[in-house]
């Protein structure tokens, strides 16, 4: 099933010079790019974006971190694109990541770890509208 999923290249990579070698990570794992661009949160957007964890001891923290400095969303699809990204991004804490994985080769902690990646069709889709509208998305 040809389907799409939502990306962001987190604060913490975007300051190290990491979205070439990310894009072209995800680009060589067969994730087409469909939508892109680099913003810079406020802590509203970030908790608006995160609002799923606003009970979680992290939320501050996290959304905190998330409006520090900018990021690069994108929009990949692909078959299984959701699945498939998961797999490449690796565990979300990088201590766990497998090797190979974003996490493993690019994170830094828990908190800063590089990328986010939509976990189903429903946060996938809720995602890439918080971002993007139609006219945003090629193809
Ligand atoms: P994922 O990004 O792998 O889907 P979650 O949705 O559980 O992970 O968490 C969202 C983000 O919150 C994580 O990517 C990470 O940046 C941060 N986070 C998760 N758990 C913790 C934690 N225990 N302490 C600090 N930050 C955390
Ligand atoms: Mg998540």
């Amino acid at each position: 099933m040809l389907q799409r999923t939502f990306c962001i290249i987190k604060p913490d990579a975007v300051e190290r010079q990491l979205v070439g070698k990310i894009l072209a990570d995800i680009q060589a794992a067969g994730l087409k790019v469909v939508a892109m661009k680099m913003i810079h949160m406020t802590k509203e957007q970030a908790q608006g974006f995160y609002a799923v964890h606003k009970e979680r001891p992290f939320f501050e923290s996290l959304t905190e971190y998330m409006a520090s400095g900018p990021v690069v969303c994108a929009v990949l699809e692909a078959e299984n694109a959701i699945t498939r990204y998961r797999e490449l991004m690796g565990a979300t804490n990088p201590a766990q990541a497998a090797e190979g994985t974003l996490r493993k080769k690019y994170a830094v902690s828990l908190e800063a770890n590089a990328v986010h990646g939509s976990d189903a069709p429903e946060t996938a889709a809720f995602e890439m509208s918080y971002f993007f509208n139609a006219l945003e998305m090629v193809g």
